[in-house]
Parts: structure tokens; sequence; C-alpha cells
């Protein structure tokens, strides 16, 4: 009980978190494409938000593989934002994943194998699987040795043991008909609809099992009371290609998915689950589902990251790749040489360049006015009004912030609604990015190696 209570609060508080893009519900275009004005969370940036229509658009499509874009623009001008409005609009089967540059920089992998696995967290396999499904009784039946199975066709008897039955069992003439066309295995599972007394073979259910030398091969039984049998179903399963990379590649199969530890992954494995998809795809099994990679704050990769996506972009199978910076002119990492957003410009050619504009006083003001209901915080006009000032003159970023510090503040003197005064309170307690420099070039020489060289941060 204690534990249920846990995890229920545990849920509660979850729904409860609010992002930095929780607002953020699609693109909020309409059917053609163009951009609502203020729609599913979205705000202004209309051409920007267009081009990402178009692409994805491309990508529901599925048909073009391999192309790239790339978002470019100032600090808190909705890259990422418009990124996630791409995620949202993409349907549950079309996989987005979506990294950071500097996660790539670990010791536990090399950056190009972690650049790979998530490329293939963003290619998902669509398995198409007939199947029969049968309503009814689950009966699992040990047969005593091997040759029982084969003999118990020819007697038309059966020695069981099971939880729910043990004894002989009478196949009866009908059965052993229809069984007797096909061999019956370990590990097979058989559907018996009663009435008729009809048989069928519904495919290998379970592996053999480690200890199958000491219990004997296993027939599962699945009994229809009084039923038909129902007709073949299609069942889908979309997986991505780097689920199946992992389920193949350790002991611990599927787990490491969700602790994540999944190490390096042999390209052997990789070559042999191609082929496999391959073939599938062939026999029309299954369709490769390209989705979206989108790779933030691109220019913290290095040459070497830069000369793999060249590659890994020619690949028929390829995601959408998306990536976003708010660099102008910088040096390419792992060069000293320097280049539009730090991208080499092999790389940039390749791109479809998607811009980000500053926003405008009225922009700024509907995202604030979006973000305070998403925030659940009342809030009067005047002091709306005060907070896209504010915006304005330091940042929107910086503005969305202090909404929730405001909130507090209006709390703590046990108001209803955020006032002027409690904007004030949380822009004197927090600062800007500008007054902290300002104040970090006042008492510098109080700080440790100070150098005067603030405003070029670009050096990683
Ligand atoms: P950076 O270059 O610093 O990474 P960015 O361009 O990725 O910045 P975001 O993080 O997307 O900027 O935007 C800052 C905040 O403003 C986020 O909370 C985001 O959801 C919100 N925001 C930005 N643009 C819009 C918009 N057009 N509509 C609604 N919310 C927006």
């Amino acid at each position: 009980m204690a534990d249920l209570k846990l995890s229920e609060t545990r849920d509660l508080t979850r729904i409860e978190r609010i992002g930095a893009h929780s607002h953020i519900r699609g693109l909020g275009l309409d059917s053609a494409l163009e951009p609502r004005a203020v729609s599913e969370g979205m705000v202004g940036q209309t051409s920007a938000r267009k081009a990402a229509g178009i692409i994805l658009q491309m990508i529901k499509e599925g048909r073009i593989a391999g192309r790239a874009v790339l978002i470019a623009g100032q600090p808190g001008t909705g890259k990422t934002a418009i990124a996630m409005g791409m995620a949202k609009s993409l349907g549950l089967e079309t996989p987005f994943a979506m990294i950071s540059a500097s996660e790539i920089f670990s010791l536990e992998m090399s950056k190009t194998e972690a650049l790979m696995q998530s490329f293939r967290k963003a290619i998902a396999v669509r398995i198409k699987e007939e199947t029969e499904v049968i309503e009814g009784e689950v009966v699992e039946i040990q047969i005593d040795r091997p040759a029982v199975a084969g003999a118990a066709l020819k007697t038309g008897k059966l020695t069981m043991k099971t939880t729910e039955m043990e004894g002989v069992y009478d196949l009866g003439a009908k059965m052993i008909e229809s069984l007797g066309k096909e061999k019956v295995q370990s590990g097979d599972v058989i559907a018996i609809d009663k009435p008729s007394g009809k048989v069928t073979k519904l495919g290998r259910s379970f592996s053999r099992s480690r200890d199958y030398d000491a219990i004997g091969p296993q027939v599962r039984f699945v009994q229809c009371p009084g039923g038909e049998l129902q007709k073949r179903k299609e069942i889908v399963h979309c997986v991505t290609l780097h689920e199946i990379d992992v389920i193949n590649s350790r002991t611990q199969g599927f787990l490491a998915l969700f602790t994540g530890d999944t190490g390096e992954i042999r390209a052997e494995v990789r070559e042999q689950i191609d082929t496999k998809v391959a073939e599938w795809r062939e026999e029309g099994k299954a369709e490769i589902v390209p989705g979206v990679l989108f790779i933030d704050e691109v220019h913290m990769l290095d040459i070497e990251c830069f000369s793999f996506l060249n590659r890994a972009l020619e690949n028929e199978m390829a995601p959408i790749l998306a990536v976003a910076t708010n660099r102008g002119i910088t040096t390419i990492r792992g060069t000293n040489y320097k280049s539009p957003h730090g991208i080499p410009i092999d790389l940039l050619d390749r791109l479809l360049i998607i811009t980000t504009q500053p926003y405008t006083k009225d922009d700024i003001h509907k995202i604030l006015d979006i973000r305070c209901q998403e925030e659940d915080v009342e809030i009067a006009e005047e002091a709306k009004a005060l907070l896209t000032h504010i915006g304005v003159e330091t940042s929107l970023r910086y503005a969305i912030h202090l909404i929730s510090a405001a909130a507090l503040a209006c709390q703590k003197r046990k108001g209803k609604v955020v006032e002027n005064e409690d904007i004030t309170r949380a822009y004197n307690l927090f600062l800007d990015v500008k007054r902290s420099t300002q104040y970090l070039m006042e008492y510098q020489e109080q700080y440790m190696f100070s150098e005067a060289s603030i405003g070029d941060g670009d050096e990683d």
C-alpha cells in the first residue's frame, strides 16, 4: 500500500513538472502548411516554422533520405522550440532522437559510436507480423519424454503434467488427424478448437528453456472452449534500429535499453541486422521509417564528427538530420579554421538553412502570456507589460525565468495575482546577463583568473 502511494506521488510530481518547452504542442501550421499567428503554443517566427513544416512533410512522405537542416539564429529565438514542434507533429511511429552535441564526448564510447547510436535511434523499422489470436484458456503441457509426442499421435493418448490437469488426455481422432499433418515439436503452440476438434499449429512461442534436457520437450496447448479460432490479425511492431542493435549485442539484452549502459556495438552486429532488415523489406514484412535526429549546439562537434555526419547522410536509410546553433563565424573544433556557425563548408553546403529572427515586443508578450498559462500563474496586465519590457531589454529566456520567481514572491506576500512589485522583486533578486557582466566589470579584480575579455565567449 505504501509502495502504491509512493508511486502515485511520483507520477503526480512528474505530471506537474513544467519544462522549458512544455507549452509547445506542434508547429502551429494549417493544412496548407501556413503558420497560424499563435497556435499550438507557437508564436511568430513564421518563415522558420513554415520551412520546418515543409521538412516535416518530407519526413512524413518518408521517401527522401539523408536531408539535413540547420536552424540558425541568435540565442533564445526558438530554434529548440521549433525542433520540439517538429517532434510533436510527427506521428507516434516516427522516431525523434534529440541530443546536445556535447553529449557525445564521453569516456564510455567513441564519439563516432555515440553519433552512430543516435542515428540509429532516429530510424525505426515497422515490422508486420501475421498472427492468429486465440481467445481461451492457455494450458501448458509437459510431455514426459521426447518420443511421447510422436507416440501420442499414434495412440491418441497423451500423458500430461500440468498444474491444472494431470493424467491421460484423449486427443480424439480428429485432433490426431490434423496434428498428424504437421510435426509437433518442443515449444510448439497448438490451438485446439474444442467443438470441432480441429487442431492448428500456431508456431513456436517459447525458446528451449535452459533445463530443457531435464524436463523434456514442452508442447503448449491453447484450448478454445466453445469458440471458433479467430481470424488472422496483423500486428505491427515499431522498433528503432538502435533497439534491435542493443537487444542483439549484449547478454543482458533489452535490459540495457533501460539502464542506458549499451556500450559499443560491434560493426558485425549492425551489418547482420541491416542485412536481416533488408531481407524483411524485400519480403514485404518490414518497412523503414526514417525519423529525425536533432543535434542541438552543433558547433560543439569536432571535425571528425562532421566528417562522420557527411558520410552517414549518404546511407539510404539515413534519417532527416536537424542541427541548431547560435554561433556566428567561429572556429571549427579540432582545427584552426574558422567557418560560418563553426561547421565545415562541405557539410554546410548540404544543409537547408532555416534562420530564426529576433522577436518583436508583441511576440515576446504573447510567448510570456502562454508561459504564464503553462505555469499556472495568474498575472495582472500591467505586470505582464513590465515583464514584456524586461524581455525586450534583456532576453526572452530571462523574462520566462522571472515568471516562477515572481509567482513565489506573490505567494509569499499572500497575493493571488502577480503584480508589478513581484516582478520587480524577482528582477532585483536575479541578475540578467547584462547586469551580471556589468557587475563583473566593476569588481573583476576581486575574482580569480579574471581577464577583461568578457564578450568573446566563443572559445570552447
Ligand atoms: P539557444 O540558441 O540559446 O539554444 P534557442 O534558439 O534554442 O536558444 P529556445 O530554447 O527554443 O531558444 O527558446 C527559449 C524559450 O522561449 C523556450 O522556453 C522556448 O520554448 C520559448 N520560445 C522560443 N520561441 C518561441 C515561439 N516562437 N513560440 C513559443 N515559445 C517560444
